[in-house]
């Protein structure tokens, strides 16, 4: 039985792209590379289903309660300027 899960990553349909969130499913609506958001889903509390890959999907759900977390992380960071 477990010897048949190895398989299915080989036949993952590469166009679709699916929704990151661990326990999502839903098509994704905007692309983030990974070390930009990952710090947004954090404070939101939201895990990424393969942490080593460099982008993460979001469908508009899932982009609606991070958008919120990511204002106020790159915000502060504008103002900011630089260390
Ligand atoms: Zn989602």
């Amino acid at each position: 039985m477990s010897a048949l899960l190895g398989c299915v990553e080989v036949w993952t349909v590469p166009t679709k792209k699916v929704c990151s969130i661990i326990g999502c499913e839903n098509p994704s609506k905007r692309s983030f590379a990974s070390v930009r958001i990952s710090e947004s889903l954090a404070k939101t509390g939201l895990r990424v289903k393969d942490a080593r890959s460099r982008k993460v999907y979001l469908c508009a759900d899932h982009w609606k309660q991070v958008k919120k977390a990511f204002k106020k992380v790159t915000k502060p960071e504008r103002l900011r300027w630089g260390h």
